[in-house]
């Protein structure tokens, strides 16, 4: 016999594989016996031995053997077909809801049968419903599995027998000799004493019936990690590929005589911090390159991450290039647009403005200016990724406050503002800082800087939580604070995912602290507002105009009024963490000492309570991120935009962080010393989802 390379053999070599079952294989993403090894179980059952029926135990699958002592149908609303199961030890009840009429007919009284199923609790005493089940006749000598029973991620069209009968194959295909190319070189095996790859996948696809069942489910077994680290090996790879293919790419070399950000530092009323400094430093080393920048910087919200960008948005335009900046929100590119108008035009640069909003003649005009690259630098929405858009040339693009891009978004952004083969300098920068464990797997292709650093002369800010109890004792806060000459933040949380409903009790709660506080000037800012009215109330708030801002979450990222000190948020438990750190990140911008009280609703659940608790405790956006993972998972906060990045087959970002970190060095040495394995490991893994990746 001649040995196969199982990546190879196809499915439909196997028996019982014919056009259909092979298609939804394929669908599966399963074509060849490799890719059906590498289907592994997500769950195992122990049918390695019968228990005694009087040693069942409720929340726990058993299997049983017995005589059916009685059997009927019940005819209350809804038919159920009631069966009890007796064996030396005891007796079970079984129930079934559907059932057809053989069904009925074999499962009647004197028949012996095998069953396996989940042990509840029942009216009186245990029960099982619908057990699988297996009629026993005296001639037969049924076994029991002589291994623990696997589970497997299912599709439609794919039952757990068929796959069972599939692997099965498989698995004696990996036995008779055939090969499946083990791809971690030896000197990994070694260092992390992990079993072979065939002997691991045997034993995960069939676990012998010695192995606790615990063990397996909590990722702890030594095979497991085998496959475990692999993987996540893989997914390494694939992100450092994208990273090494986009470095070689082409881009426009931004360098400038540095009069412009000499003359820009100069005229800031601050010195740089430290870190703003190098992070800077960073960025401009990389623009340098003829190859595209592609980095993340994080910083804690008020950690100055705009004169940052303006800094490499400089010397794009001493480079002769154009740059742009894009927010989030039109509120925030208002701000930027604001900022970079005042500080910039006076320098003679000219900063144009582009969000979805920009209309008839003056939409016209922008678009020209930055065709023709009068405009310098231009500032804008997501609009700037419009196909009508057309820079003459783009050097350098920063996308704000962006950290729930994936991988995919961050190509197509990239594509947008390529011309003839070049590609824009991309500068991402988030607010929201990023567990290590997560910037290590979702963020791997992108590098990275970290401002972690505050400006100096900030004061924490204070939190306090208090019922909505109390909220005439806060109102008078809110005046006596005023009263100082500072100015204050109230915050109207979401209702029931409605803008519309939030922003009518935001136009409520603007009503009542207008009359509570009639010596204040009290304005309201929400989402249905017309970008126009909003833009006036934030400016008139800066300006001091306002005392008192009722506002919806749209002032959430990035909204920067240094003399605003207190803010109250309303309903504080209905915002997850990052966005509570991000409202509280509004205020403690001055030299004066701020405050921040978050009101709740009782009845708290535990976890709000926990949330809320995290936030009275610390300021410090890192621990917090962390905490969020750790209470979240990272699909939470990813959200399902991500999910590409973070489905593995076995491995769990959170369990098996330890086995990321071994994962991140090995990748790296391995694109260096065995890069004829990267491609053979990413299709092992990844598949075609890779192909995806790369589109
Ligand atoms: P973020 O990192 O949250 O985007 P910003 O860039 O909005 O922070 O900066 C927050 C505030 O801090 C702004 O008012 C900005 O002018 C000010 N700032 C930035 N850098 C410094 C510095 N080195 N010293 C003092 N204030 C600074
Ligand atoms: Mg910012």
């Amino acid at each position: 016999m001649t040995q196969q390379d199982l990546s190879h053999v196809s499915c439909a070599q196997l028996t019982g594989v014919g056009p259909k079952l092979a298609e939804k294989l394929a669908k599966r993403g399963i074509q060849s016996l490799q890719d059906l090894l590498f289907h592994l179980p997500y769950r195992y059952q122990d049918r390695t031995r019968i228990t005694p029926i009087a040693h069942c135990k409720p929340g726990v699958h058993a299997l049983l053997e017995g005589d059916i002592i009685s059997s009927h149908v019940l005819r209350m609303g809804k038919s159920q077909m009631q069966c009890i199961l007796r064996d030396a030890t005891g007796q079970m009840q079984l129930r079934f809801f559907y059932f057809t009429a053989a069904q009925k007919n074999s499962l009647s009284k004197g028949q012996r049968i095998r069953c396996f199923g989940e042990v509840r609790y029942a009216r009186h005493g245990l029960e099982i419903i619908h057990p699988e089940y297996q009629i026993i006749t005296n001639q037969q000598d049924v076994s029991v599995e002589e291994t623990l029973h696997p589970l497997y991620p299912s599709t439609e069209g794919l039952s757990q027998q068929s796959l069972y009968k599939l692997t099965t194959q498989a698995l004696y295909f990996l036995e008779q000799g055939h090969l499946l190319q083990e791809l971690l070189p030896i000197e990994l095996v070694n260092r992390f004493e992990l079993p072979d790859l065939k002997t691991a996948l045997s034993f995960l696809h069939r676990p012998p019936p010695q192995v606790r069942l615990g063990q397996l489910e909590s990722g702890e077994n030594i095979y497991q990690k085998r496959l475990i680290f692999e993987e996540l090996l893989a997914h390494q790879l694939s992100m450092l590929r994208i990273k090494q293919n986009t470095k070689q790419e082409k881009a426009l070399s931004l360098q400038g005589n540095q009069q412009l950000t000499h003359q820009f530092i100069a005229n800031l009323p601050f010195k740089l911090t430290h870190a703003q400094q190098k992070v800077t430093e960073e960025i401009l080393r990389d623009i340098e390159n003829v190859h595209p920048m592609m980095r993340l910087v994080q910083g804690d919200v008020g950690s100055g991450k705009t004169v940052v960008a303006a800094m490499g948005l400089l010397t794009t335009v001493e480079a002769g290039c154009q740059g742009a900046l894009m927010a989030p929100t039109e509120i925030l590119a208002e701000q930027h647009y604001q900022n970079f108008k005042n500080w910039l035009t006076p320098m003679g640069i000219e900063v144009v403005w582009l969000a979805g909003k920009t209309k008839g003649k003056s939409r016209q005009l922008a678009l020209e200016k930055i065709a023709n690259a009068d405009a310098q630098i231009v500032v804008g929405t997501h609009a700037l990724f419009q196909d009508s858009v057309k820079f003459k040339c783009l050097g350098l693009m920063v996308i704000d406050e962006q950290h729930r891009f994936g991988v995919h978004q961050r190509l197509a952004l990239r594509s947008k503002g390529e011309q003839e083969d070049i590609i824009p300098h991309q500068l991402i920068m988030t607010a929201t800082p990023i567990p290590r464990t997560l910037a290590m797997s979702c963020y791997a292709d992108l590098d990275m800087s970290i401002i972690d650093e505050l400006p100096p002369g900030r004061t924490p800010v204070t939190t306090v939580v208090v019922s909505n109890t109390r909220r005439t004792e806060i109102i008078d806060r809110v005046k006596t604070i005023c009263e100082l000459g500072r100015q204050v933040y109230w915050v109207c949380t979401l209702i029931e995912d409605s803008e519309v409903l939030t922003s009518e009790a935001a136009e409520k709660t603007a009503l009542a602290l207008t009359q509570s506080l009639p010596n204040l000037k009290v304005a309201l800012i929400h989402g249905r507002m017309k970008s126009k009215e909003k833009e006036i109330i934030m400016a008139s708030f800066k300006a001091g105009e306002i005392n008192l801002l009722v506002a919806t979450t749209v002032i959430e990222v990035g909204v920067d009024v240094p003399n605003a000190s207190l803010m109250i948020i309303e309903n504080a438990e209905r915002l997850g963490l990052a966005q509570l750190h991000q409202l509280r990140g509004r205020v403690g911008r001055g030299s004066a000492e701020s405050h921040c009280v978050l009101m709740y609703q009782t009845p708290l659940s535990h976890v709000a309570k926990q949330r809320l608790t995290i936030m009275r405790e610390t300021t410090d956006g890192f621990k917090i991120a962390q905490k969020d993972l750790d209470m979240r998972g990272p699909g939470e906060i990813l959200g399902t935009r991500q999910t590409g990045v973070i489905q593995f087959k076995i491995a769990d970002l959170m369990r098996d962080k330890d086995w990321l970190t071994k994962a991140h060095q090995a990748a790296q040495w391995l694109l260096e010393t065995h890069p004829e394995l990267i491609e053979p490991l990413i299709k092992r893994w990844l598949g075609d989802s890779e192909q995806f990746v790369n589109a």
